[in-house]
């Protein structure tokens, strides 16, 4: 029988001591006394406090937790650079740390926040089950030094779990949990729909995150605003035979590249991205852009090669579907299975009808993206989620109400550029709203 942890949450005090021995399990002694190499150590194992500030209508309780080892890791089937490993023996999912690119892709795939970033090293760490001591026949350091008996590490049965507070993924995390009872806290109806949004904001630390994943993953936000526009470009010269500015495009299209290296922490690693085709699509779309690039600018100097110009315009497809699915495999709060930031239909689309200057082509993807748009803000609005009303009344004008009323009065013949302009102001706001969302 497998083992794994188990967790009860009834017993853990929140004081540290299972952070503090994976520290010191798996640090170099040097580590540990050099007081600048201390402050560059990122924790394995976070404990979670919840009701921190012991709101008297949520439960009080802490949650210790690091990788549970997945049967189904999603971290290790979508990293592009191969990095994850299973151990045979005990089941853990270890990180290579000499193959990882730092692309940070496994830290929005994971449902439950276990890799983490070292902005220090540029890559990824994460707990390894501490193998070495279980090939010894000890437990691992983190449940060895829990004082309570909270947190344990003994056969499991590893089943798809539904648990209160525990996101229920599907992908067989190695843990139990035991429940909070309900006689351990004293007798309190709650009632969650009278707590004001911004003090669940407060207490889950929400914008906080928001705000990291939009600073650090800015570089994938230019690319994927980018690369829709310009492979929409294309495809709208190659069919309609609209008027490419060969060098702005070229420019443009590797400068998007460019910027999105810079989101890797090993850039030198950044081949590495490819070798994942078979599961990943971040690979894909890596290796799609790639020959998109060469294939798409050669064409622009030889617009007879129709096949090339053919092979061009599905190889942007293949970019768009990737992008759509890159995020796709994030963890959503949302069951909508359509984002209205969604490249492929809906602002391809969208551009293309500008491109060729076609209405109904323009109005419908308007239509869809406005549908999708704000029966979203509705979803979080009863999810009692912020629906950021700046940015949706800015959102609906540039990008949807004065673009639509000045495509009606200027263009039916010609490309609006002042609607192109409005419409990837409007894309970019919902892009940046898509990112705060992850
Ligand atoms: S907890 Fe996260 S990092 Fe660990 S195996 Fe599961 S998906 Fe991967
Ligand atoms: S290469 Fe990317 S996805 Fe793979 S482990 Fe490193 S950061 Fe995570
Ligand atoms: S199993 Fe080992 S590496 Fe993982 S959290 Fe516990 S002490 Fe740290």
């Amino acid at each position: 029988m497998q083992k794994g942890f188990v967790f009860d949450i009834n017993k853990c005090v929140a004081c540290q001591a299972c952070v503090v021995a994976c520290q010191i399990e798996n640090l170099d002694l040097e580590e540990l006394v050099s007081e600048e190499k201390w402050a560059k150590q990122i924790p394995w194992r976070n404990i979670t406090i919840h009701n921190e500030f012991q709101h008297p209508e949520l439960p009080v309780f802490n949650f210790s937790m690091a990788c549970n080892h997945c049967e189904d890791a999603p971290c290790m089937s979508n990293c592009p650079a191969l990095a994850y490993t299973r151990n045979q023996d005990f089941g853990a999912v270890i990180h290579q740390a000499e193959a990882c690119i730092g692309c940070r892709y496994c830290t929005m795939v994971c449902p439950y926040d276990a890799p983490k970033y070292n902005p220090f090293t540029g890559i990824i760490e994460k707990c390894t089950l501490c193998v070495e001591r279980l090939a010894d026949g000890k437990k691992t350091a983190c449940a060895s030094a829990c004082p309570t008996g909270a947190l344990d590490f003994k056969p499991i049965q590893i089943s798809p779990q539904n648990i209160e507070g525990f996101p229920e993924t599907g992908i067989k995390p190695a843990i139990e949990i035991k429940k909070l009872h309900n006689d351990s806290t004293p007798k309190q109806e709650y009632n969650y729909s009278v707590l004001k949004q911004v003090d669940i904001i407060r207490e889950l630390n929400l914008e906080e995150k928001k705000k990291n994943v939009l600073l650090s993953e800015w570089p994938l936000l230019i690319f994927s605003l980018l690369i829709p526009l310009l492979v929409s470009a294309f495809y709208a010269s190659f069919s309609k035979g609209f008027a490419l500015n060969k060098l702005g495009f070229i420019g443009t299209l590797v400068l998007a590249g460019v910027l999105s290296l810079g989101h890797l922490g090993k850039k030198l690693r950044a081949w590495r991205v490819i070798l994942n085709i078979r599961n990943s699509w971040l690979s894909r779309e890596i290796l799609a852009y790639s020959l998109f690039v060469p294939a798409a600018s050669l064409w622009l100097y030889y617009p007879r090669q129709n096949e090339l110009g053919l092979i061009a315009t599905i190889l942007g497809l293949l970019i768009l579907v990737a992008i759509d699915n890159i995020y796709r495999k994030a963890p959503s709060k949302l069951d909508n299975k359509y984002h209205s930031a969604d490249v492929l239909f809906f602002t391809a689309f969208l551009y293309v009808a500008i491109f060729v200057s076609n209405p109904w082509m323009f109005y419908a993807a308007i239509a869809l993206k406005v549908y999708l748009y704000i029966t979203r803000k509705l979803s979080f609005k009863s999810a009692g989620e912020n629906i950021r009303p700046v940015f949706s009344v800015l959102r609906v004008l540039l990008g949807f109400i004065i673009p639509a009323i000045l495509f009606f009065l200027l263009s039916f013949n010609t490309v609006n550029y002042a609607v192109l302009i409005l419409v990837i102001l409007g894309e970019l706001i919902d892009r940046i709203e898509f990112y705060m969302e992850l």
